[in-house]
């Protein structure tokens, strides 16, 4: 166990606002308390001397206790727990609402409440929390009606009301848990904390959760990433749609982050995230039961056509593939099957095979080196017994030692063999689709396991002219900063072309001619924000044409806007775009998770196609080599079409390098590099703009 023992496993537990009063919760925690816990419960009210028949003291201080609960009106809470602070008592969970969620004297309330914890060094759940459970000592500290069965997943949750719809379905289930946590507010413990902890407990095999958000994402990605290694992070993230992100953050009062930025930073700290309920669980219950799987090739085992298709279309659909067998496993399949049947993947036993062909299939699939993982799919007929082909199965998995899933379609008559096989830990889904799904989630969990978190690399580079960059701002309304901070990016050994801003016509024709061939120039403006959209970007002007374009550029910003500051017109070197991808390398800062990193096809149509993908700052090498292969158009960066292929290496050190900018500069709250031009002779960065918070610098 972890740092958290004292919470989960406590010995004496106060009850502070225990009452037999009906309806109260005081009352139902009392209840649940007596139910089962191992411990001794000591209830506090002052105006009480008995409850339940146990004897009441006065206040927390008296109880000897290591953990309260505390369900006091909100008005005298922060008194209770700062008194059991000076009581010693450890573990603390606020059951009593009307803190940050109330409003603005709930949020002094709850600093105060934070205030307190942190002189005590109390670890605190809530306020505002149903309440936590663990199994293996009995507790159930919630005021929930449901206690949960006893189980090696433990589970948070931001919202109480569904762990109680959860602990109903899941009782029914016969699915158990380790510990319960409602989190509440996340005034003290959050996710991390729960994280961290069920990572060091040995009782906990898969940790689940549902958040509405993620407090600190930066600690987040860094507990999780460590946790990972051993223990699969299932989450439901909801808010994933910006109506769901308003409804979530007047729920809980966050202040929602991208969904982006979730995704990406789930996905760096190794969490397995589900969609909906039932992913949540169809993932947590295979990574609970059943092995990793030591490759991606799955093998169908069916006695019907048409599921067997359905199945082969999932594993399609997924990271998973289909089984391809050895020699012997197809001379095997031919001396047991039929002729009619099917000895290649999906392989059909045939509609009139009895168990006896069942589960001789199966063995020989399992059996083979090239089948990571098998799925049994079945429909009934009039020879074939459910019950055995259950336990046939439960037997193989465990000779094999393979993870195994079962479709066992059909209804009433499904129900006894899928109890055989959930109490192997196998479960059985109508659906071909969800057993693809938990299969696919322990492969992803496999890959999990075996990630190499690297550090960032560090360049070398010039941050004192970034500073003066930077400060340049100073006294600039807006705050931004275009193609005049060029500069900032070559500091950072980002490649830029050759270029310089000029305010004359007879200085941009001076500047064209040390430049080989034609230029390009681009009118400099802090009011300009999407040159080429007023005509502002002139590409292959030749050097006799340089002044012209001048005064035309100035012109055509004169136009769109008459108070336009101008501060000149950029005259750059021009960067082969035929032979060049543009992409695009940018960041801005989430509040949850800090700056986030953006790759995608770059140039004038970011907005319209948006092929991007995403990563929180700071990335590996390794992390910034996968986002040029996630997005849609990778196939033309490594060259389609007979086109030669650009430098990925060089957008890769690219982004990587702008990760460290925006790491070493937290002033820089948005900057995008768009187009970055990549061609097979390098990268260019001919387009910069970023936001700065002049605050901060
Ligand atoms: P903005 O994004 O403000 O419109 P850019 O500097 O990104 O201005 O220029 C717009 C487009 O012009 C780029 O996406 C690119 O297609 C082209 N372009 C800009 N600079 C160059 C250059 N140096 N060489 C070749 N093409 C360029
Ligand atoms: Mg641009």
């Amino acid at each position: 166990m972890g740092e958290l023992s004292a919470l989960f496993a406590p010995e004496r537990i106060a009850v502070v606002g225990a009452t037999e009063r009906e309806g109260s919760v005081g009352r139902a925690i009392m209840q649940n308390l007596l139910d089962a816990f191992e411990g001794d419960v000591v209830p506090v009210n002052p105006g009480k001397a008995s409850v339940f028949g146990i004897t009441a003291v006065d206040g927390v201080g008296e109880a000897d206790a290591d953990v309260a609960v505390v369900v006091v009106p909100p008005e005298i809470a922060v008194d209770v727990v700062r008194e059991a602070g000076e009581a010693g008592i450890e573990g603390v969970v606020v059951i009593t609402a009307g803190f940050g969620e109330t409003g603005s004297e709930g949020a002094t309330r709850e600093a105060e409440l934070i205030e307190v914890a942190e002189a005590y060094d109390i670890d605190l759940v809530g306020p505002n929390s149903l309440g936590i459970m663990s199994t293996p000592v009995g507790m159930n500290a919630t005021f929930g009606p449901e206690n949960a069965l006893s189980g090696r997943m433990s589970f948070m949750s931001q919202s109480g009301a569904f762990i109680t719809a959860v602990l109903d379905w899941a009782n029914a289930e016969g699915i158990g848990f380790k510990d319960v946590v409602s989190l509440g507010n996340k005034a003290v413990l959050d996710e991390s904390d729960f994280v961290r902890e069920w990572g060091d407990d040995e009782d906990t095999d898969v940790i689940i959760g549902y958040l509405e958000g993620i407090d600190d994402g930066q600690e987040f990605i860094e507990t999780a990433r460590e946790v990972t290694q051993e223990t699969p992070i299932v989450l439901v993230k909801s808010g994933r749609t910006d109506a769901g992100a308003q409804a979530a953050s007047s729920h809980t009062g966050t202040i929602a982050g991208s969904d982006e930025a979730y995704e990406a930073g789930l996905e760096q700290a190794g969490v397995i995230r589900a969609e909906s309920v039932q992913e949540l669980f169809d993932a947590a219950r295979v990574l609970e039961n059943q092995p990793l799987p030591e490759t991606d090739d799955v093998a169908v085992v069916t006695n019907a056509g048409g599921p067997g298709v359905m199945s082969t279309d999932a594993i399609g659909d997924s990271r998973l593939s289909m089984a391809s067998f050895t020699d012997e496993t197809l001379d095997a399949f031919s001396e047991a099957l039929p002729a009619e049947g099917n000895i290649y993947n999906p392989v059909d036993v045939v509609g009139d095979a009895d168990n006896e062909r069942f589960r001789d299939a199966v063995d020989v699939a399992l059996g083979d080196d090239n089948v990571g993982s098998v799925i049994v799919l079945s429909c009934p007929t009039a020879v074939l017994d459910y019950g055995q082909l259950a336990a046939d199965t439960v037997e193989l998995q465990e000779k094999h030692r393979k993870p195994v899933a079962a479709c066992f379609m059909g209804g009433d008559r499904v129900e006894p063999a899928a109890e055989i096989l959930s109490d192997a830990g196998i479960p059985n889904y109508f659906d071909p689709a969800r057993a693809v799904f938990g299969l696919d989630a322990l492969s992803r969990f496999r890959d999990i396991t075996e990630r190499e978190y690297e550090s960032p690399t560090t360049f070398d580079v010039d941050r004192e002219r970034v500073r003066e960059i930077l400060s340049s701002v100073e006294g600039r309304a807006d705050n931004r900063l275009g193609v005049e901070a060029m500069g900032l990016l070559d500091a950072y050994g980002i490649p830029t072309p050759d270029g310089e801003i000029v305010d004359s016509p007879s200085e941009a024709r001076t500047v064209a001619e040390g430049i080989d061939g034609d230029v390009v120039m681009k009118i400099v403006s802090p009011d300009i924000l999407h040159k080429s959209d007023i005509g502002g970007v002139k590409v292959g002007v030749a050097d006799a044409d340089v002044e012209d374009a001048y005064e035309d550029l100035v012109s055509r910003a004169r136009n769109y806007q008459p108070d336009a500051t101008i501060i000149g017109v950029q005259v750059q070197e021009m960067v082969d775009l035929d032979s060049g991808v543009e992409t695009i390398v940018g960041m801005n800062r989430d509040p949850q998770f800090g700056p986030l990193l953006l790759f995608g096809l770059g140039g004038i149509f970011v907005e319209t196609l948006e092929d991007t993908t995403f990563r929180v700052a700071p990335v590996s090498e390794s992390e910034a080599e996968a986002m040029t292969r996630e997005i849609d158009a990778a196939p033309l960066l490594r060259g389609a079409r007979g086109r030669d292929p650009a430098d990925v290496a060089g957008v890769v050190e690219t982004i990587q390098r702008l990760s460290q900018l925006v790491t070493d500069f937290p002033s820089i709250l948005e900057l995008d590099i768009n187009p970055l031009v990549a061609t097979p002779d390098g990268v260019e960065a001919v387009d910069v703009r970023l936001t700065v918070d002049p605050d901060e610098r």
